[in-house]
């Protein structure tokens, strides 16, 4: 049996854009047989020189998708591997891969809700992959709450499917907040997450359970500390951030 930490080979079988600036990727890797939502893992690209990158992507899918894994990647206009992602990787190519890591941000149908989640850009990756599990996983789905912030509407990863997941009426609630750009109808929220908008989703859902909070690093402690601030305990309150700018 691979150990996570083991490198492996991955052949994309798909790839899905996402919105302009994220695509998706589908994965054959073996390995991935059992892996919680929330995980995720290292990819590694080596040059013809020798030179190597490596960088971590959160797992999309949810561990019920046996057989192949997902990740999703957002553009990052300066940067060294989400372009090479973007630009360079057809179906059919191979690089190398290692996991599932990641122990703490991790949510499981048997944990239960209510589950509150908040996701800010491409942090609402790991959290599709708790939503897809919700569904896809045994017994009731729990009840909870998807709180997503984008800059515009063409920004809104997953947008189809997550609206699908909420017209299901299955106890799901979706709240986006469009920050800069909002179509001329737009009834959602139309600014950055803060303690008003969190009173709004937590009284609708009930008090969280848990709470997930992924995306750039600004938000995520912004996000955090309001949710410590709403009273919930620190010890639900779980985060993952993925990089240093602010949204
Ligand atoms: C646990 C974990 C899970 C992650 N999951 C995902 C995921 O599912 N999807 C995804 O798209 N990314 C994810 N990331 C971020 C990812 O690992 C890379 O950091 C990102 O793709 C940028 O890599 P790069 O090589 O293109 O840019 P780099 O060459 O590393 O950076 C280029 C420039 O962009 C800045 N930068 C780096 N990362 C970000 C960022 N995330 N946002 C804004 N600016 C940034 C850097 O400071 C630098 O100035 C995750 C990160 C972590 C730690």
């Amino acid at each position: 049996m691979l150990r996570a930490a083991e490198w492996r080979v991955a052949t994309v079988e798909k790839v899905t854009v996402e919105t302009p600036r994220v695509k998706s990727f589908r994965l054959a890797a073996d390995g991935f047989e059992r892996y919680r939502p929330g995980q995720h893992v290292d990819v590694r690209l080596t040059a013809p020189d020798g030179y190597q990158a490596q960088r971590s992507y959160s797992l999309a899918s949810a561990p019920e998708n046996s057989g192949s894994i997902e990740i999703t990647v957002e553009l990052i206009g300066d940067g060294e591997v989400s372009p090479y992602f973007h630009q360079v990787v057809r179906e059919g190519d191979q690089f190398e891969l290692r996991g599932p890591i990641g122990g703490p941000f991790t949510w499981t149908s048997v944990l239960g809700g209510p589950l509150l989640l908040v996701g800010g850009g491409s942090g609402v990756v790991p959290l599709m992959s708790m939503l897809r599990h919700r569904v896809a996983g045994e017994g009731a789905p729990a009840r909870a709450a998807l709180l997503y912030s984008s800059r515009s509407h063409g920004e809104v990863i997953y947008s189809a499917e997550l609206e699908q997941m909420q017209e299901a009426g299955d106890g799901l609630d979706l709240a986006l907040t469009l920050t800069r750009e909002q179509p001329a109808d737009w009834s959602g929220f139309a600014r950055r997450v803060d303690g008003p908008m969190l009173d709004e989703v937590i009284g609708q859902l009930g008090d969280p359970a848990h709470s997930y909070v992924c995306g750039p690093t600004g938000f995520v402690e912004a996000v955090a500390s309001m949710l410590v601030d709403r009273g919930l305990p620190p010890e639900t309150i779980r985060t993952e951030r993925f990089g240093p700018s602010g949204s």
